[in-house]
């Protein structure tokens, strides 16, 4: 069979994405260990679609299983197994299910027709509603995961490629329903009338590929960001990060005035905790902690673990009077909440230093008096809340005992 040349050439081209595709991804899930697992089923999916172009340019007149119904099977569990890697890549639950069952029910269809050009048409059309159904349900996963993490016009923009692929199979597929003479354009991938069809796939495949990679990559770098970020064990902020938005909001308030401040507290007598009941009781008594005061602060506020069992709640545009009863509402809801260890029952509670931001205080010298107002409720008895004392001279903040 004659075969154009630019034809050939484009089909070429998508292989050569393709396998460039599948090497990459290939790289990513191993040794790079980037959403190893997302990663592996792109690398596999544009494997399959490799094999599945190549499998179709071998096409001629004589009948064969491999060449049709072998090429169309390979290229639809391909797109499927791309679906798979989206899923996987946002955490979203699996649908592999359904698009198998959808893939079983297509295959079966298929294979009632003969395996050749004379049922080109019919092939054609099943292909295509599979392969449309797949890309769109694929734009809707990432409309819900992109939702989460970028502005809806962004993650249209991100999605559009993808969607437009559904589109663009659901037209084929209608088209072929409704309009025979335009099979040489659509069926073909070997003749000149399939050109633009073939630049189309070109296209898509890259763009694909290359936002599926941007995904990946943005994964990696929130990953990363997080546990930059964030404590290990709580998943608070950490003492770095918190210092961060504390000279943020300082710098904020020197120019707008609006008074802030910070609720230092430590668990009281939790080295007896470890002692007695061990080390993951005390993991558990911190988590616990971090659960209990995260339902009671607000989304404004900052909440991060300091290191060991010292907390720090820094309270944008609070002043004193608010912080205090802000404070003695965290000291009770840690007073009831007291953590069942196989079995028993740990009580838990803490002390509190509370400081609100007075002329000439620095970050530095509002977390000394959070901590020595912390000392003081240690000193008087623990389980209470202490308000900063200044100096003599400077505005003093009001006791809360
Ligand atoms: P106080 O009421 O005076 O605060 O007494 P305390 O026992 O709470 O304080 P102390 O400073 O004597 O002990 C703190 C203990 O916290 C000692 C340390 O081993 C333990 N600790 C620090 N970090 C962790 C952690 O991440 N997990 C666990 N389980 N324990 C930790
Ligand atoms: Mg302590
Ligand atoms: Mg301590």
């Amino acid at each position: 069979m004659n075969i154009d040349p630019i034809a050939e050439l484009l089909v070429l081209f998508i292989c050569l994405l393709a396998s460039t595709s599948t090497l990459a991804w290939g790289l990513m899930a191993y040794p790079l260990g980037i959403a190893p697992r997302a990663s592996s089923y792109f690398s596999l999916g544009n494997m399959l679609i490799l094999f599945g172009v190549l499998l179709t340019t071998l096409r001629d007149q004589t009948p064969s299983y491999l060449y049709w119904f072998g090429a169309d099977m390979l290229l639809l569990l391909g797109f499927v197994l791309l679906r798979s890697g989206t899923q996987r890549l946002f955490r979203l639950p699996s649908s592999i299910k359904l698009d198998g069952a959808l893939l079983f029910l297509t295959g079966s269809l298929m294979l009632t027709q003969p395996p050749s050009a004379e049922a080109s048409d019919i092939l054609g059309i099943c292909f295509s509603f599979m392969a449309a159904s797949t890309f769109l349900l694929m734009a809707r996963d990432n409309l819900v995961a992109l939702e989460n993490t970028v502005k809806r016009p962004i993650a249209v923009v991100l999605l559009s490629p993808i969607a437009l692929m559904g589109v663009v199979f659901a037209l084929r597929g209608l088209l072929l329903l409704t309009e025979p003479t335009l099979k040489p354009h659509l069926v073909s991938i070997q003749n000149a009338d399939a050109i633009p069809m073939l630049w189309l796939y070109v296209v898509m495949t890259l763009w694909i590929n290359v936002i599926m990679m941007g995904n990946a990559l943005t994964r990696l770098v929130q990953k990363m960001r997080q546990q930059a970020d964030r404590d290990y064990l709580t998943g608070l902020w950490n003492r770095r990060a918190m210092q961060q938005q504390l000279e943020q909001l300082h710098q904020r308030w020197l120019r707008d005035g609006q008074a802030y401040s910070l609720i230092l507290f430590d668990l009281d007598f939790f080295k007896q905790i470890n002692d007695k009941f061990g080390h993951s009781a005390g993991d558990a008594v911190l988590v616990k902690t971090a659960k209990q005061i995260g339902k009671v602060t607000r989304a404004m506020d900052i909440f991060c673990r300091l290191g060991g069992e010292e907390f720090l709640i820094v309270l944008p545009t609070t002043n004193s009077h608010v912080a205090e009863i802000i404070a003695q509402k965290l000291q009770q809801t840690l007073r009831q909440s007291s953590l069942n260890w196989q079995g028993a029952l740990i009580p838990i509670s803490a002390s509190f230093g509370i400081v609100t931001t007075a002329p000439g205080d620095t970050p530095d010298s509002l977390l000394a008096l959070a901590d020595k107002a912390m000392y003081r409720a240690k000193e008087t008895g623990r389980d209470r809340c202490c308000s900063a004392q200044r100096q003599l001279g400077e505005p003093k903040a009001t006791p809360s005992q």
